[in-house]
């Protein structure tokens, strides 16, 4: 009987997936594998909780697939090697998967194709439009968001039948073996984000469906940290759960049956952020070099203090700032950080800290769940004005500014640093503007129970903006 290998890497789905559906296409039986690849299991920017979800996740596959008939085999160590053998053992005739665009993954495919006596074919999916296939007239990438999202929104809507059913039933060669997953501590946010496709599914239909559905109050919604007005969908995103293709479909589904046009505003702005998802993958794609440095190279000299006190205070959230502490400590608690504190945290750790921006991007990628080499590269240069696209260096957000107009009554800060519970609504943004007795009265005395800011934000700012004009070409 003839078999082929469904290589899964990030695309821990059976719905929309070309990379299953072509493997079932071209063999009577299939091998779902994954290979636990060490280079990817030990690296320091892959934390833990990343890597229980990520297991966790797999169990999940591995029952999805067992309800059809099948099951995941599990293999340890080297793709190329690993792959290799099991091609061999298993006589299949190809090996399917889904087409990754970090420097790594591309490399490691090629390396993978060489080593393999049979063809590697690597299908779509991973983003909702391909790298390679939007570019400006002149056949070269775009660097700049707004025409990028321009063409990428005059190609045809995604429709309900490109979207491919899981498949009903699958046969796995009983010969076959896995390896047992190893030891793992447990996904202690579990709850919070239950692994696998039938949650991101829900959570899906959950956001989009209905004249009630949350995305028709993104375009507001979305910039309150204390609001659920966001999908939470991006771990789910991150490890293929859900193709993005189906996330852009609901979008636009939910435009046309949008009650009215504030209502498909919301939809259409939850769509952009899936184009921006999209340009970040087309950048890491075409400029590779943003893995190690700055996109504008000119910005690798920039002078940073890189104090490591106060990179300690930032990661830990006790930087005197509650709206920025409230989002570190969000991320150290559940290991998903609300976008406008994430774009708030790493303004402040570049601008007012003067930190480089890879201590920080490194430290998302160790907390964050989703945590995803384009997005948070994107993010990070985006929020320390070095990037494609990026806000220009002299626009500084002032951390308590945010704190003010995104979270006005506090309630996201004393949700997670609950030491300023009490304090007045006055006082939470400031509350080291606090009077002793109100201090007393509200039990957070202020260098005891909460630290004083650590930098001021006026002097941090003449700073940095001195620091980038120095390294400034124009
Ligand atoms: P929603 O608002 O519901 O958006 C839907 C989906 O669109 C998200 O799940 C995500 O896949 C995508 N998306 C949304 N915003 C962006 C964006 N600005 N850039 C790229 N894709 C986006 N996102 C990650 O998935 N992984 C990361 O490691 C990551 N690091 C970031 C680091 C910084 C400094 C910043 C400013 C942003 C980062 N983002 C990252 C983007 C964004 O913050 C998250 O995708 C979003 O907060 C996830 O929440 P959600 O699923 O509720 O998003």
């Amino acid at each position: 009987m003839s078999t082929a290998i469904w290589w899964v890497r990030r695309d821990l789905r059976l719905t929309d997936n070309r990379a299953l559906a072509a493997a079932l296409e071209n063999a009577a039986q299939i091998i779902p594998c994954f290979v636990l690849d060490p280079h990817l299991l030990n690296s320091s920017r892959v934390g833990e909780r990343r890597k229980a979800f990520l297991f966790a996740g797999l169990a999940a596959l591995d029952a999805d697939l067992r309800a059809r008939g099948g099951r995941l085999i599990v293999r340890c160590g080297e793709p190329a090697t690993t792959l290799a053998r099991l091609a061999a053992e298993s006589r299949a005739r190809a090996v399917y998967a889904e087409r990754d665009y970090s420097p790594y993954a591309r490399s490691r495919d090629e390396t993978v194709a060489r080593a393999l006596p049979v063809p590697l074919v690597l299908t779509d999916g991973l983003t909702i439009r391909r790298p390679d296939a939007l570019l400006k007239d002149d056949g070269t990438p775009y660097t700049v968001f707004t025409p990028y999202s321009r063409r990428w929104r005059s190609h045809p809507p995604v429709t309900p039948q490109e979207i491919l059913p899981a498949p009903r039933i699958l046969s796995v060669p009983e010969s076959i073996a896995g390896e047992p997953l190893p030891e793992q501590p447990r996904l202690d946010v579990a709850a919070l984000f239950p692994p696998g496709e039938a949650e991101a599914q829900a959570r899906l239909r959950r956001f989009t469906t209905g004249d009630r559905a949350p995305i028709y109050a993104y375009a507001q919604a979305r910039n309150f940290p204390a609001l659920d007005g966001t999908s939470m969908l991006s771990p789910y995103l991150r490890f293929g759960m859900l193709s993005a293709r189906q996330a852009a479909l609901a979008a636009y589904q939910a435009m046309e049956s949008a009650p009215t046009p504030e209502h498909c505003a919301g939809a259409e702005s939850w769509l952009t952020e899936l184009i921006w998802r999209d340009f970040y993958y087309s950048i890491l794609y075409h400029f590779p070099h943003v893995v190690q440095g700055c996109f504008h190279r000119a910005y690798d000299a920039v002078a940073w203090e890189n104090n490591p006190a106060h990179f300690a205070a930032w990661c830990a959230g006790a930087t005197g700032y509650p709206f920025i502490d409230a989002a570190m400590r969000q991320l150290a608690t559940i290991g998903w950080m609300h976008n406008r504190a994430r774009m708030a945290v790493a303004s402040f750790l570049v601008k007012d800290l003067l930190i480089d921006w890879r201590w920080g991007e490194k430290w998302f990628m160790q907390m964050l769940l989703d945590g995803d080499l384009a997005a948070n590269n994107g993010g990070w240069q985006w929020s320390a004005g070095v990037g494609t696209d990026a806000a220009p260096y002299f626009r500084i957000f002032n951390p308590t500014a945010q704190g003010q107009k995104f979270d006005p009554q506090g309630v996201y800060i004393r949700r997670w640093a609950p030491e300023l519970r009490l304090v007045p609504e006055r006082y939470i943004h400031e509350p080291w503007r606090m009077p002793r007795s109100e201090q007393l009265r509200a039990g957070c005395i202020i260098g005891q129970d909460y630290p004083a800011p650590i930098v001021d934000h006026a002097v941090a700012r003449q700073r940095v903006l001195e620091a980038y004009r120095r390294v400034r070409s124009d």
